[in-house]
């Protein structure tokens, strides 16, 4: 093995604490940085940040003693610091902010539990994390210790899951899913896998980059009882990546958890090709796949984060074909309002006729590629995957599900929390009209 490139850090005022205590995720949750006060120890203020730390209201600031560490303290424009400590910006607010800008209230057929894609949840399980990101996306929900979800929210996520035959995928969110209790934890996992229809539980974590101490061999061992199990980590600067981090994600990987990385575009931070390539080049060396580059959602007092379309695509033909396929994310817009994940990608095809298609390469070489003339698609009446269902593939209803898919009955009230247009903030579909599982409308066994 390569020796690792990635380096430990600690802030000259941590250097005497002991290193049980420095490597104890415990100790680094109570010893978070949260005021001025606490700021001065550690970093030059500015005046901005002075007066953002020292304003009434804004969303939740806390840091890990780790995290702090590796920011440059004299650099007022560090790429780790502008992620974590507020400024003057956040007290701005910009035209086109919405509270809820992925209306996943409105998906969200229990508290907590956001229903967007067919096959797939989204279960918000906390709403606490290790430290907070400026741009958090749910900063309408996250931070606040009194919002958190309830046992009886739990149950009533689990009822829906028990009843929702086509959720084959569990994603686990919040806030961070890894600074619940570790007995919650295991609790949650159990029980979600006691659902035979939920095929993968995937976790949303951004603890192993603001405290990869918390990643313990008890906590892999815990984890790899619940396969099959996935994680996406959240790192959008190569700072992020020290020695820490590439111990905990060596642990995951070794604890068979596939880990893949979702960054968000944000100005001033990553808004470089340089930077981005040498942020999914590190990653796969930690054997992270760069998974999603998000486009900052319209979040109060993010504005100053959010960076132009054209600057995502021009980031993805600066990555595709100049380094490693699996190197690339997918580059994706939220749609405000509940559309979900839109990928965009740069044009590599100029023309297309019936027998022809003009492509480019990513190095601007122009190329023809010859389509076939006897083309004989395969005969979906035979197809054992095509039988069943009653709607070709390809052909997709109004919200993104295949009508009609043995999979998938659609219960009452399903469509009116796919409404985009308006309606009530939060409907909730009444599970008691679910229809049994196996049997699509009209074709009763
Ligand atoms: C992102 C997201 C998912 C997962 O989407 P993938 O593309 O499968 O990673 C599921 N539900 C909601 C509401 C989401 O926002």
């Amino acid at each position: 093995m390569t020796p690792s490139p990635f380096i430990s850090k600690r802030a000259p005022i941590y250097q005497d604490v002991p290193d049980e205590k420095w490597n104890d995720w415990r100790w680094q949750l109570s010893n978070r940085l949260n005021s001025a006060e606490d700021f001065e120890k550690v970093l030059n203020l500015t005046d901005s940040e002075r007066k953002a730390l020292t304003t009434q209201g804004l969303f939740r600031v806390d840091i890990t003693p780790y995290y702090a560490s590796l920011i440059d303290p004299n650099d007022p424009d560090d790429p780790i610091r502008k992620q974590v400590v507020p400024r003057a910006d956040e007290i701005v607010p910009f035209t086109g902010m919405m509270e809820d800008s992925l209306a996943e209230d409105r998906h969200s057929p229990v508290p907590g539990l956001v229903h967007r894609y067919p096959d797939r949840v989204l279960m918000l399980v906390t709403t606490q994390c290790a430290s907070y990101c400026r741009y958090c996306t749910r900063s309408r929900i996250v931070g606040d210790p009194s919002a958190t979800f309830s046992h009886q929210d739990f149950e009533a996520q689990l009822d829906y899951l028990r009843r929702t035959p086509q959720v084959r995928d569990v994603l686990l969110s919040g806030g961070d899913p890894l600074t619940l209790a570790p007995k919650i934890l295991e609790e949650l996992l159990m029980r979600l896998r006691e659902i035979p229809h939920i095929e993968i539980i995937r976790i949303g974590s951004r603890v192993p980059v603001f405290m990869p101490q918390r990643v313990t061999p008890e906590l892999c061992d815990m984890l790899q009882k619940y396969h099959p199990l996935w994680m996406n980590i959240h790192v959008n600067h190569p700072n992020e990546i020290s020695a820490e981090l590439a111990q905990a994600a060596d642990r995951l990987t070794r604890a068979g958890i596939p880990l893949g990385n979702q960054s968000v575009l944000l100005a001033g931070v990553n808004d470089c090709v340089h930077i981005q390539r040498k942020l999914v080049q590190d990653l796969v060396r930690i054997r992270v796949r760069p998974y999603y580059l998000y486009q900052c959602d319209l979040v109060e007092g993010a504005g100053h984060f959010r960076t132009p379309v054209a600057k995502g695509i021009e980031i993805i033909e600066g990555l595709r074909g100049h380094t490693s396929g699996f190197a690339v994310p997918t580059y994706v817009v939220d749609a405000p309002g509940g559309g979900g994940k839109i990928p965009l990608m740069p044009n590599y095809q100029i023309s297309m006729s019936d027998h022809k298609i003009i492509l480019r390469n990513y190095e601007g070489y122009v190329t023809t590629y010859e389509e076939p003339i006897n083309y004989k698609p395969h005969d979906p009446k035979t197809c054992e995957y095509c039988k069943n269902k009653r709607v070709e593939p390809g052909q997709i209803g109004i919200t993104g599900l295949l009508d009609g898919d043995e999979m998938f009955i659609k219960p009452e009230g399903f469509d009116e929390l796919h409404n985009r247009g308006g309606g009530e903030h939060r409907l909730r579909a009444d599970s008691s009209k679910w229809k049994p599982l196996g049997i699509g409308p009209g074709e009763e066994k």
